[in-house]
């Protein structure tokens, strides 16, 4: 049996390790349920060594006896008083390797001597030294330091077989880089890196810190900074609402005896909406797309030379990172690993590949289709009702909740229909119509009432779509069986169909499927020609493509018929 290398994340943040099992990478849990150790070392007030999670929580309380982001002073001549004690950054990095060293025997059952350990692009021969030298400490032979967004570009399995350019975006809670890879079968190789090693997530979370701060500073002329209980408090409570406005439109801030004034307690509530939270962290944003441009300048490419852009980092799951790079690189962000982890795994593939083993790609659930609903919105320029908004996109890993807000578009809208659907067109009545259903009985309130729209999938592939009134709670639901299976059944049957065809056995459905044809024909001329009608006709033509899809849905042969026939009127008026 060969010698079971390990592969390494040692981050500023938290830190992974990873092995290759059974040809499949895979993150070993530190604790049940969770694969991430914190990034931080300390001392309790007996003197017991802490490692991850019980050091990251005494932190806000004993700085003296914590210390985190050492990784911030590899390679420097420092020495970090911790209680009576000084240590080098190598040994403090080696504390955590150690740890994560005997985290991997205690699942896999044996001794382990070799490891793999990653270290960002940027990395100085120093700094990759120390590194080196803290895998010494913790009785690990560092059989190769890889680049980080090596090991990512190899986690991601690659689409292009023979060779292709990829951005690795890696956004973390203290770091952010950008590299251009070009990789060639398994063969990558960083041609340029660019970044900020100051800039994350913390950041994102003290633009939140300092709203609430605001908040109590207005509304209790009270200064919560004097209290490190209560700013460490504070400190949890952003990053909790920022990681919660990643899948919903809004979040409750809530703390309870957060503060006291003159003998009475003060407690917090304050909603932040998503839309306000993207514009505090819009120049971070904009900065990290300016280091792209930066990076590819220095790899002597241009957006057009990049195949892929991959995702790394957990501030990557903030859902407008991944909006703007696509709309300024023009590619859709690969985001289906764990942004957390698939560095670790990277490690461990290449971990496995220096013993000669065979490795496979990293397996994910994932849901292979894009599901969302219709709303009015700006279509190729003009409102437009059935413009499509995706909730969940495909590559998307399962399970996963994501929430959006819509609003009624008239006074006293007592009602809204939500329609599901499954496709990737951005126009919905291209896309396959999944379920739908109606939310009554809402409030007599101006245009303008915001409803939130939740949609789960979970690991079988049931789909539920929650609707609820934001202001009453008033909501209505709808579940879908086999939402992603379901398509993979019809198109076995269309298939099926093809097939049958082909050899001319007769087919029973064959009427129904022409007027299908008719219908769908008919619907894409519409569509076509609905910038040339007039407001009137546009009205009546987006209700008569309604009618039809209704009526195919419920398979209503005789309102069909009828809808079929009016739209054609209203298009050969059209036409004429
Ligand atoms: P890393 O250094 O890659 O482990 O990333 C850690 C950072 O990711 C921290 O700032 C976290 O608050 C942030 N993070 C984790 N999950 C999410 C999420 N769902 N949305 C936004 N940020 C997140």
């Amino acid at each position: 049996m060969t010698e079971t290398i390990i592969g390494i994340d040692l981050g500023t943040t938290n830190s992974e390790v990873a092995v290759v099992r059974e040809g499949q990478a895979q993150v070993l849990e530190i604790q049940t349920g969770n694969k991430l150790l914190p990034s931080v070392v300390g001392f309790s007030e007996d003197g017991t060594l802490l490692v991850g999670e019980p050091a990251r929580n005494q932190y806000a309380l004993y700085p003296q006896r914590t210390i985190r982001s050492v990784k911030r002073l590899m390679g420097e001549d420092s020495h970090i008083t911790l209680g009576e004690q000084q240590y080098t950054p190598q040994e403090i990095s080696a504390i955590i390797l150690r740890h994560l060293k005997s985290i991997a025997e205690q699942h896999l059952g044996e001794e382990i001597h070799k490891a793999v350990i990653t270290v960002p692009a940027y990395f100085s021969d120093a700094q990759r030294q120390a590194t080196r030298e803290a895998g010494t400490i913790a009785g690990l032979e560092v059989v190769r330091i890889i680049n980080e967004p090596t090991a990512a570009s190899l986690a991601f399995d690659s689409e292009y077989p023979d060779q292709k350019v990829a951005l690795v975006y890696d956004l973390g809670g203290g770091t952010f880089d950008v590299s251009v890879v070009r990789m060639e079968r398994d063969v990558v190789e960083v041609l340029a890196s660019h970044g900020n090693n100051k800039l994350g997530g913390d950041d994102f979370d003290q633009k939140i810190i300092e709203h609430i701060e605001a908040h109590i500073k207005e509304t209790h002329q009270l200064d919560p900074i004097s209290s490190p209980q209560t700013m460490a408090r504070i400190t949890q409570a952003a990053e909790a609402a920022k990681i919660a406005l990643s899948d919903q439109p809004y979040v409750q801030i809530e703390e309870e005896y957060l503060l006291e004034k003159d003998g009475v307690p003060v407690h917090l509530s304050l909603e932040l909406a998503r839309h306000d939270y993207e514009e505090m962290i819009a120049d971070y944003v904009d900065e990290t797309l300016r280091a792209i441009h930066t990076a590819l300048e220095g790899a002597r490419m241009t957006v057009s030379d990049l195949n892929e852009v991959l995702l790394v980092g957990g501030s990557t799951r903030t859902p407008v990172i991944a909006r703007r790079l696509e709309e300024e690189l023009r590619l859709q962000p690969r985001s289906e690993i764990d942004p957390d982890l698939c560095v670790a795994s990277g490690a461990a593939i290449q971990a496995a590949m220096i013993a000669g083993e065979k490795v496979g790609n990293v397996l994910v659930d994932i849901t292979p289709y894009t599901f969302g609903t219709s709303a009015m919105a700006k279509y190729k320029g003009e409102l437009y009702p059935y413009t499509f908004v995706p909730l969940i996109k495909k590559n998307t890993p399962i399970p996963v909740t994501k929430t959006e807000v819509f609003y009624t578009i008239f006074d006293g809208q007592d009602k809204v229909e939500v329609n599901v659907y499954q496709g990737e067109d951005s126009d919905a009545l291209n896309n396959t119509k999944i379920g739908r259903f109606m939310i009554e009985g809402l409030s007599d309130v101006p245009q303008g009432n915001p409803l939130l729209s939740t949609f789960s999938l979970d690991l079988n592939g049931i789909l539920h779509v929650t609707s609820q009134e934001k202001n009453t709670g008033l909501e209505n639901s709808i579940r879908i069986d086999n939402a992603i299976s379901r398509f993979e059944n019809e198109e076995m049957a269309e298939a099926t169909d093809r097939v049958q065809n082909l050899f001319g056995e007769p087919d029973t459905q064959d009427d129904k499927r022409r007027e299908n044809t008719r219908a769908q024909a008919l619907i894409e001329k519409a569509q076509r020609l609905m910038e040339k009608a007039s407001d009137d006709d546009r009205e009546d033509m987006v209700d008569l493509i309604e009618t039809i899809n209704d009526a195919l849905q419920a398979d209503d042969d005789e309102s069909l018929e009828e809808a079929i026939d009016q739209l054609s009127d209203v298009i050969f008026y059209l036409e004429a």
